[in-house]
């Protein structure tokens, strides 16, 4: 059989040239471009953390352009400076972000925190959604023709979250797109969108990228030392997002806390863990991150307690033998191990944080026989 290599079709290499791996969804949009043919609505769809939203950015950046080349924007037009600043008049961004925010003056705030760190999304202490007044928007935005070449776009960040109102809204759009208008939704949860949106969006993928691709992120882009990166990037799960947050220093002073919590216990300091567990009281954006950390690193304890495997937690390697060799089975890392992931489990159906930091003691007390 013969095959046929005159419809294969190359992409430049500078295209979207960050998002090199994700070479699908690079083809998919190439080829719409290079075929004059870019949708009015399309959906990215991939595993948090990747780098969806700002692909979207990147894509549009080319799109608008007037001196792009060899797939690459020129960085330095109006049109490309106003993009990497956010504020393009044709271009438009809409994320999750409670009411009070988007109603008041934090939202400007909130754009900022965003545009600093896109990987991420700001977090905010109530609960965020995308809003029928932010669609409202949107439909404003969209009526008036564009000021620059390549049309009127729109970015709206974790699409999932638009709220019932916002997504019947956002679906008249959709259906009767105006001329020369671009959507780009992106989300981890396609699954969470209303069907009828989906079907009217074209669907762009990305995939989860390996630890030696988030490592190589982390490096090229910023500028880690590759010691470190290689450290971040093995207990991130393939999610750059996760890799940043992991390095943050808040992250790691929870990483910290829970060492120093298992550390103490292994020693038979009683009065430490529950001093511990007493003056986190009710903290809730701090049980998940800790509980996280403190799994992860008894997952290592009790890969060093049965056998010199691999561990995520490198950094902490010397301390982790030292709390393997002195819990001695690695049965009881084990045990404890699976009651923190039932622990977790029950965090995530029904958060009760005020018992939260006690039933972690009981687990170690319990595994550890204190
Ligand atoms: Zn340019």
């Amino acid at each position: 059989m013969e095959i046929d290599n005159s419809k294969k079709i190359s992409v430049p290499d500078g295209f979207l040239r960050a998002f090199s791996v994700q070479e699908t969804a690079r083809k998919f949009l190439w080829q719409a471009y290079a075929g004059g043919r870019i949708a009015s609505a399309y959906l990215f769809v991939g595993p948090a953390g990747v780098g969806k939203f700002l692909a979207a950015i990147e894509f549009v950046k080319f799109l608008k352009c007037p001196n792009k080349k060899d797939g690459s924007p020129c960085e330095n037009c109006q049109s490309c400076r106003t993009i990497n600043n956010w504020d393009n008049p044709d271009v438009f961004i809409i994320f999750p972000m409670p009411k009070s925010v988007w109603e008041s003056e934090s939202r400007g705030r909130a754009y900022e925190d965003f545009k600093k760190s896109p990987h991420l999304r700001p977090s905010f202490e109530k609960s965020s959604s995308i809003l029928l007044s932010m669609i409202h928007n949107v439909q404003r935005f969209l009526s008036t023709p564009a000021t620059g070449g390549g049309g009127k776009f729109v970015l709206v960040a974790d699409a999932h979250k638009m709220n019932k109102e916002a997504a019947n809204a956002f679906l008249k759009t959709l259906e009767e797109p105006p001329p020369d208008t671009h959507i780009i939704l992106s989300t981890d949860r396609a699954e969470a969108l209303l069907p009828t949106i989906r079907s009217r969006s074209q669907i762009v993928r990305f995939r989860r990228l390996s630890t030696e691709e988030v490592v190589r992120h982390l490096v090229y882009t910023y500028g880690f030392p590759p010691e470190r990166a290689d450290v971040v990037a093995s207990i991130s799960e393939g999610s750059i997002a996760r890799a940043l947050l992991t390095s943050s220093d808040e992250f790691q002073k929870v990483r910290d806390d829970a060492l120093k919590l298992l550390s103490d216990a292994v020693k038979g300091d009683i009065i430490s863990v529950w001093e511990w567990a007493s003056a986190q009281k009710s903290r809730m954006d701090y049980a998940r991150p800790f509980l996280n950390s403190l799994i992860s690193i008894t997952r290592d304890v009790a890969v060093l307690s049965s056998s010199n495997g691999n561990i995520l937690n490198k950094d902490f390697e010397g301390e982790l033998v030292s709390i393997a060799r002195r819990i001695g089975s690695p049965f009881d890392a084990v045990d404890m191990l699976s009651k923190l992931l039932s622990l977790q489990s029950d965090l995530d159906r029904n958060p009760q944080y005020a018992l939260f930091y006690n039933a972690v003691i009981d687990v170690v007390a319990n595994s550890l026989k204190l």
